[in-house]
């Protein structure tokens, strides 16, 4: 099968969307969203973009270059918000923040994962699609496991609901493909795309973990991953309900939701 069919099985399997809904592509200027958004055009879904600027200096602005001339190929709306403009501060003031032992990555991911939901509703959307890959979601399993993480579930599969009414549910079309094949599929394509690394990114667990899974053989991998889908089905149903942030009204496990937290701190 090639990457369009298998892309397609994988919407059609786990019914990650329709047509008629409205589907909001997170695009950051790389490949793995350039295709998501790439594919799901060329499959007739009703498709809008959403980028969100972290204010990390030249890199985002290429970013940004790439994500524009993508939607102009193809034809697709797109939204643009600023984490400055929005909260004061850009993402590299929050960098600063020594608290607590957490990446850059991560404090990247939290503040994404908040503006896109809520943006996401505001905007009326009834899914967002996100680039993420095979080799990511075995990468966050393992992280989870070997960091013994209670979010064991929460990234571990195609489609990510909640009851949660807030909630927008999150699909991930690439969730089957493997990185290299996404690579050469862009390629391919030549989709506008910026290539370069993040200079912000250091050498986090991630990393570590990606190195690990090198060692791997494929049929390994896909085992893994096969059993990471069943474990994420049987978590799910023992899952704790998402409440509200008592700060910005947003979904959260806890009290303060985590973007919150990170605004709220010292920084
Ligand atoms: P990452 O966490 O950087 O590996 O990105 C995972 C996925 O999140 C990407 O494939 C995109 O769909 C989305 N994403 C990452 N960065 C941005 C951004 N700045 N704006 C919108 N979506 C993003
Ligand atoms: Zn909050």
């Amino acid at each position: 099968m090639n990457i369009e069919q298998k892309v397609k099985q994988a919407i059609k399997k786990y019914q990650l969307c329709n047509k008629k809904e409205k589907i909001l592509v997170a695009l950051s200027g790389g490949k793995d969203s350039a295709v998501t958004a790439y594919l799901l055009k060329k499959f007739g879904y009703d498709l809008e973009g959403i980028h969100i600027g972290l204010g990390l200096g030249e890199y985002s602005k290429r970013c940004l270059d790439a994500v524009k001339e993508l939607c102009e190929r193809l034809q697709i709306n797109l939204h643009i918000y600023s984490v400055k403009k929005e909260t004061g501060k850009t993402m590299r003031d929050i960098f600063k923040h020594k608290d607590k032992k957490l990446s850059n990555c991560t404090l990247c991911g939290v503040m994404k994962k908040w503006f896109l939901n809520k943006k996401a509703r505001e905007l009326k959307a009834d899914k967002i699609a996100t680039g993420h890959n095979f080799d990511d979601g075995l990468e966050t399993f393992l992280m989870n496991l070997f960091k013994g993480s209670s979010e064991l579930n929460s990234n571990s599969a195609p489609i990510l609901k909640t009851k949660n009414k807030k909630f927008i549910v999150r699909i991930k079309p690439l969730f089957f493909i493997e990185n290299e094949e996404i690579k050469n599929y862009c390629k391919k394509l030549n989709l506008p795309v910026y290539k370069k690394i993040c200079p912000y990114r250091g050498e986090t667990y991630r990393v570590e973990t990606r190195n690990f899974l090198k060692n791997l053989s494929s049929e390994e991998k896909k085992n893994l991953m096969k059993n990471s889908l069943k474990l994420a089905k049987k978590i799910k149903k023992e899952e704790k309900e998402i409440d509200y942030c008592e700060i910005c009204g947003e979904p959260s496990r806890k009290n303060i939701c985590k973007k919150c937290d990170l605004l709220n701190s010292k920084l």
